[in-house]
């Protein structure tokens, strides 16, 4: 399998291991299979009796081809053993009558491990093939659970460095707990004066610009990056959708829909990914907070990032530039138009796309939003009439479930997408129950009280632990941060 470039019309192509390594392209663009991956119904049959990690191996083999099949096997193993995943990293919970996909069983309980526990040993892998000097250093931009799980997924990994910037006052008081408490040689987390587009766009300038690439090459490091848009973290995900649809276990010729609380349009994409290469998908359940670009875009055609930027409860999804959706485009209209539209959207913060591909977009997406009220009465019913905890996130997905289902009277089973454990984000799900509590690790005892239930271990350990990292910085001082910790960890 050979990958190009979303924004390249010569469609130069790539290997696997320089896709890993390099995160982006060099034109901007992002990277992507050039063929369609295809698994027939014998394929899905197959992976019936196996293993999550056998799963996980045969599905990313499609996609990876350079890597050794041994390798691979090896490496989902040691990411998916019982150490880092209580349970398997993908079970499914039936309650009021829906699916939940729980992907937070990991050890930062939020779905972004089933990636990030993956993908370093990806990219050391990578490293060693392609034969390059100088350690990869990984820069993450993090609305809150990325920055956290990817801490974790490459601490004290060889030849890698990591330094996380999170949006001062954008991420709850326990995401910053866990990531300013991270053990680790080569970790470092610092605080940005801004919100999540600040940081994302802080990482893309500095991955975007050949002087500081060049700088940084002296230092004996090159850039990578373990955000969403690297495919590394991308084919990890289409690894559940299948997984679960084989777990659904639907008769012949029966699909599910797929509902997914979306911010950087990662994880929705990789159940795209999962339906185009034959999984048993209906539709795909795009869900939004009050931050609702998405949702207008996939009603109107139209991408405006040109409007207020709210703080919610679901603040992995206070996002107004979905990079992922770029993948999207680039699968439906190409490169030129994909590169126009791209252009745009730096340019002006808008873009429209035609109306045959808004049409054809409509085909396998639908879009629904949930503001803060309804998703605190969704957290409520969903727990005093099903029994059912969820947290802010998982609500705003499982709202938009409901309301798919209101408006179409579908009759196919519904999957949601439980992306992060409740006790993750307490306080906002202690006052969604009606319950009266304080923030951190308070509220985790509150509603762990309440509905008996446990809070995780990863979660209450924390309370004991000191903090290791204390910096905040402006955004136009990110780079200089950067470099400072590229030189002094070495
Ligand atoms: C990151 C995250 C999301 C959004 O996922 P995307 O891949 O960015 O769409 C949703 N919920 C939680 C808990 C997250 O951490």
């Amino acid at each position: 399998m050979k990958f190009v470039s979303t924004r390249d019309k010569s469609a130069r192509e790539y290997n696997s291991y320089e896709v890993i390594k390099n995160g982006i392209a060099p034109d901007g663009g992002l990277f992507f299979p050039k063929e369609n991956v295809c698994f027939s119904k014998d394929d899905l049959a197959s992976l019936k009796d196996k293993s999550y990690a056998e799963r996980a191996a045969a599905v990313i083999s499609k996609y990876l081809t350079d890597f050794a099949p041994e390798a691979l096997l090896y490496s989902c193993k040691a990411a998916y053993s019982k150490e880092k995943f209580s349970k398997t990293p993908a079970p499914l919970k039936e309650a009021g009558g829906k699916t939940y996909l729980e992907l937070y069983h990991g050890p930062t309980c939020a779905f972004k491990d089933v990636a990030l526990q993956l993908m370093p040993r990806l990219l050391s892998l990578s490293i060693e093939k392609s034969g390059v000097t100088g350690d990869a250093l990984i820069l993450v931009a993090t609305s809150g659970d990325t920055g956290k799980a990817a801490l974790e997924g490459f601490a004290d990994v060889p030849r890698t460095k990591i330094m996380v910037f999170y949006p001062e006052g954008g991420v709850s008081d326990i995401q910053k707990k866990q990531m300013l408490t991270q053990k680790g040689k080569n970790v470092s987390v610092c605080g940005v004066k801004g919100n999540f587009d600040d940081c994302q766009t802080g990482v893309k300038n500095i991955f975007g610009s050949d002087n500081i690439t060049a700088q940084l090459k002296n230092t004996g490091y090159f850039f990578s990056s373990a955000n969403s848009i690297n495919f590394g973290r991308l084919v990890p995900q289409v690894v559940y959708y299948i997984s679960a649809c084989i777990d659904m276990k639907l008769d012949d010729g029966k699909s599910c829909d797929i509902t997914v609380p979306t911010g950087n349009f990662g994880n929705i994409l990789a159940a795209y990914m999962a339906k185009k290469a034959g999984a048993p998908i209906n539709r795909l359940i795009c869900a939004s907070n009050k931050n609702k670009v998405l949702n207008d875009f996939f009603t109107t055609g139209i991408y405006d990032r040109r409007r207020e930027f709210y703080l919610t409860s679901s603040p992995s999804m206070d996002i107004l530039v979905s990079s992922n959706l770029e993948r999207l485009l680039w699968l439906v209209c190409g490169p030129v138009k994909t590169a126009l539209y791209m252009k745009n959207l730096k340019e002006n913060g808008i873009f429209e796309v035609d109306a045959d591909v808004l049409k054809i977009l409509r085909e396998d997406f639908s879009a629904f939003y949930t503001d803060e009220k309804n998703c605190n009465l969704t957290i409520r019913k969903n727990y005093e009439e099903f029994g059912y905890l969820m947290d802010t996130h998982t609500a705003v997905g499982a709202y938009a479930a409901d309301m798919y289902k209101k408006e179409t009277a579908s009759e196919n089973p519904m999957i949601v997408v439980s992306t992060a454990s409740p006790f993750k984000f307490s306080p906002a799900v202690c006052r969604a129950l009606g319950l009266s509590c304080g923030e951190g690790f308070e509220a985790m005892d509150r509603l762990s009280e309440y509905t008996r239930l446990e809070i995780p271990d990863s979660l209450r350990g924390l309370r004991t632990e000191k903090d290791r990292f204390y910096k905040t910085v402006n955004p136009e001082s990110m780079y200089a941060e950067a470099l400072e910790f590229a030189i002094s960890a070495k």
